[in-house]
């Protein structure tokens, strides 16, 4: 199967190699399209994220790529945008990936990916140890944020599960989580299945959990395949994996972005 990877990072944020190079990872992949996603600006937190100064950068290197290529793969400007951006020229990307990566509390903004002992420390500190508030904390910000955000893709939906401390089984989480997805799904149509854990060996499955797709799927909501990668050779990760996951739930079809739109391909 031919694939679409929009969720990819540059050295223009915390990815590991150029643009060029992770586009021609791509052609050696026989992929249909890739797009960029690096990081949007958090004024709170520079550990991941571009800068003022390089987003003019950031596009001139993306469609002299686009030029360059054209013929052997699709390249796409995309952002990955964090639900506390305060985002300018919207109009300058193909599509956005709407992610929450921070809770806010009185105290500021803690990461929810950086580190398991900082999830943990903001856990014990502002949620009285108990990663059951903490999750619906983080809920309460996704849909709060897509709804004032509205972008093309919802990210890694169920992040604050990253590290283990949130037991996904719990009900009160589950009937949470599956709230904050119909609500966001009525804003955004479009889930991204986020292979970016499986490949840093931190989870053994995707975002969204099997119970969220199951949700996903009946209420007429699209999937998309991202692999988050940092990396070329973890672009399309656990690809194959993920299809048969999504045609194990009852999805028979999943979204690409082609020729400058996004459109339903069989699996
Ligand atoms: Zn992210
Ligand atoms: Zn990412």
């Amino acid at each position: 199967m031919r694939y679409c990877d929009l969720h990819t990072h540059t050295k223009f944020s915390d990815g590991a190699n150029t643009i060029e190079e992770m586009v021609c990872a791509a052609i050696e992949k026989n992929m249909i399209s890739i797009g960029i996603s690096d990081h949007s600006f958090t004024d709170f937190d520079l550990r991941y994220c571009m800068k003022p100064g390089s987003f003019n950068d950031y596009h001139r290197e993306i469609d002299r790529v686009k030029a360059k290529y054209a013929g052997q793969i699709e390249v796409y400007a995309g952002l990955e945008y964090d639900g506390y951006t305060k985002l300018e020229n919207r109009e300058l990307y193909d599509y956005l990936i709407g992610d929450c990566h921070y809770v806010k509390t009185c105290d500021g903004y803690h990461s929810v990916d950086h580190a398991k002992d900082e999830q943990w420390q903001a856990i014990e500190k502002y949620f009285d140890s108990d990663p059951q508030k903490y999750a619906k904390a983080y809920f309460e910000t996704y849909a709060e944020r897509t709804a004032i955000n509205r972008p093309d893709i919802l990210g890694h939906f169920d992040l604050a599960a990253k590290f283990g401390f949130v037991n996904e089984d719990d009900p009160t989480y589950r009937n949470a989580a599956i709230e904050t997805m119909l609500t966001c799904l009525e804003i955004t149509p479009i889930v991204e299945i986020n292979t970016g854990a499986i490949s840093r060996r931190i989870r053994t499955t995707q975002y969204p959990h099997d119970f969220l797709l199951k949700e996903i799927l009946s209420h007429n909501g699209k999937v998309i395949l991202s692999s988050d990668s940092h990396r070329p050779e973890n672009l399309c990760f656990w690809f194959d994996e993920a299809v048969e996951v999504l045609k194990r739930i009852g999805f028979t079809s999943m979204m690409v972005l082609k020729g400058g739109k996004f459109e339903e391909v069989g699996l």
